[in-house]
């Protein structure tokens, strides 16, 4: 392969996958693979440390070609000492330092972040957030992810839990059960997940004929994506949960833009392929309950890096923090 220096690692360490890319100064991807994550959680660091020798050997690469390795994990991270926490779901132990590890196995400078900052991060640098330094990123996938960038810097608070726009609480009272143990957060309602629950609840309480009672007595499941298709043909009762859905999340994203106003809003994840179907509700709803002066200068957007978002973040932030 051509020659090349300063490339960057990123990585997005998922529940399922770990996704890999070898990406430039500029930001350009030079190759991208993922490999499955480790279950018991032991080999998941050595796997990746493996993965990349090998990808570097196919491409003729060698590591001092490159700078450093930027990775997004699942849960809060603090980023200066480079610890993940709540890392059990992954199968590590509750405080894992995550930096260390990765530095000692790959052999180069490391930084780690939350994986929906670095997402946000990637959209504001290569994605839909076109260089914009006031940015909300909201993930709309199997559950709802959050990052706000402040004035080009991602916010993480006193405790790395800063951005955590999924778990702003939408039904005060009665909601249902949070992967956060906290119940009634607009995950539970604007994720696809979420989305999927709501709408076979509405077709156990309601008599109404649908698209999706039919779907739903033929295979037994309702997905979001069906809801939003059903909407399209006409169908009232997807109609009326969308409307649910975007009052509530226009309503939760209006309190963040009320104290962050951002230039840009940009709607990622599964549930954001809906494009235009999603936003038009979702921008009207959040008009209703933003300070006007703020709302007139967020413009909703729909991300555009899908999966990439997260490695092209890392490397960013791989870029601009070691040294
Ligand atoms: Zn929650």
């Amino acid at each position: 392969m051509f020659f090349m220096e300063n490339l960057f690692i990123g990585i997005d360490l998922g529940g399922t996958t770990v996704k890999l890319a070898f990406i430039t100064q500029e930001g350009e991807i030079v190759s991208k693979w993922e490999i499955p994550t480790d279950k018991s959680g032991e080999k998941i660091i050595p796997d990746i440390a493996e993965a990349i020798e090998v990808k570097m050997n196919e491409l003729s690469l060698s590591k001092n070609q490159f700078a450093g390795v930027g990775m997004g994990a699942p849960g809060p991270v603090n980023s200066e000492e480079g610890y993940l926490y709540k890392a059990t779901n992954l199968g590590l132990k509750e405080m894992y330092p995550l930096k260390a590890e990765l530095e000692a196995t790959i052999g180069l400078p490391a930084v780690v972040e939350n994986d929906a900052n670095i997402a946000a991060i990637g959209e504001m640098w290569k994605g839909a957030g076109d260089g914009a330094k006031n940015l909300l990123c909201v993930t709309l996938g199997t559950g709802v992810g959050g990052g706000i960038i402040s004035n080009g810097e991602i916010v993480r608070g006193a405790n790395g839990a800063g951005g955590e726009i999924g778990h702003i609480t939408s039904i005060p009272e009665g909601g249902a059960l949070c992967g956060c143990g906290k119940t009634g957060c607009i995950e539970t309602i604007a994720s696809a997940t979420g989305i999927a629950r709501l709408a076979k609840e509405a077709l156990q309480d309601q008599n109404k004929p649908s698209l999706l009672r039919d779907q739903f007595e033929k295979i037994g499941e309702v997905t979001s994506r069906d809801v939003f298709e059903a909407a399209d043909k006409g169908d009232e009762l997807a109609k009326e949960i969308i409307n649910f859905i975007t009052f509530h999340l226009g309503l939760a994203i209006s309190h963040v833009a009320n104290g962050l106003n951002p230039e840009k809003i940009v709607v990622g994840g599964g549930v954001s392929k809906a494009g235009e179907q999603l936003l038009i509700p979702l921008r009207k709803q959040f008009e209703r309950f933003t300070f006007p002066r703020a709302a007139e200068a967020a413009e909703f957007t729909i991300a555009t890096l899908g999966n990439d978002a997260g490695v092209i973040g890392a490397a960013y932030l791989a870029k601009t923090t070691l040294p």
